[in-house]
């Protein structure tokens, strides 16, 4: 498997695929790699003539420095999970020099208010460095295809706003969640849970799946004050919950016909934290 921690390597062996006229799909990652980012790897192999994979933990979208400093890394680990699943994979793992330069720094983008909500209200700052990072590594590996999980629900729209803004030539592919046997969505955050966390944290969603059956017939109040009363007495504390128009994000008291909506959710357990989301119709 090939590994590029250098611009100009991994451009040139995506641009010498792409004269042999290969479909390039790309997944960018941060590393920590799980079951779910191995499900997107599938679906892009599924789909593309070569895949790249990057791995990099982006200081920029970290709103809070101790959070980036536990995150989970093992760059060792991430290599031979990916030469088991495909080892004609490309990994891009580049430093945080080869990315910024010298100046560590989002660029500011008006995303319409998708970045001033539920994540983006509680991690100031959160999409732009997503959205900056991103677009340096549309810009090296220019990819035909690239595929984000679900579980990041907010960051595929600000992707697909991104995209468009910068009317970057890339198709966006949003992949489903991949879930725990007990239904727990997979993430890297999830190897920091205490034994007794982990043996709760399904319950985020279980308590999904629940407001999922109540919106069909209750109102958006009623759901809101149930899953605020799960959570009141139990050891994961809630940030948020939170029902939204699936494409707009907006914020939303009542239903409207033929509008798709969705529920996200925060939950702090100790100092790890989770979010998760379903589509509620
Ligand atoms: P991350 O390494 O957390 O930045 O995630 C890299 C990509 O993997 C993002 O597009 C995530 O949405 C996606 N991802 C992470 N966990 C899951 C999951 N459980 N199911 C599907 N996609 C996921």
């Amino acid at each position: 498997m090939h590994v590029y921690t250098n611009r100009p390597e991994i451009s040139n062996a995506v641009a010498k695929h792409k004269e042999n006229g290969s479909k390039i799909g790309f997944v960018p990652t941060m590393g920590a790699l799980h079951r779910g980012h191995a499900s997107l790897f599938n679906f892009a192999l599924e789909r593309c003539d070569v895949v790249v994979v990057s791995i990099f933990v982006n200081p920029t979208q970290f709103n809070n420095s101790q959070d980036l400093e536990t995150y989970p890394r093992d760059l060792q680990a991430d290599l031979e999970l990916l030469e088991k699943i495909n080892p004609n994979l490309l990994v891009f793992a580049p430093g945080t020099t080869t990315i910024y330069g010298s100046k560590i720094k989002s660029i500011d983008y008006d995303f319409e208010g998708l970045n001033m909500v539920m994540e983006g209200a509680f991690r100031p700052g959160h999409f732009e460095g997503v959205a900056t990072v991103l677009k340096y590594l549309f810009e090296i590996v220019q990819p035909h295809f690239a595929f984000f999980g679900e579980k990041d629900y907010q960051q595929l729209q600000i992707v697909n706003k991104l995209v468009a803004i910068e009317k970057l030539p890339v198709a966006i592919i949003g992949c489903p969640i991949s879930r725990h046997d007990d239904g727990l969505a997979e993430s890297s955050r999830n190897m920091r849970l205490s034994q007794s966390h982990r043996e709760i944290a399904p319950f985020i969603y279980s308590t999904l799946l629940k407001a999922k059956e109540l919106f069909n017939d209750k109102s958006i109040g009623d759901v809101h004050q149930f899953v605020t009363n799960a959570f009141a007495d139990s050891t994961l504390k809630l940030e948020y919950f939170e029902i939204a128009n699936a494409s707009t994000l907006e914020h939303t008291e009542s239903k409207k016909a033929n509008e798709l909506y969705r529920a996200f959710i925060a939950v702090f357990a100790g100092d790890v934290r989770l979010i998760d989301n379903i589509a509620l119709n």
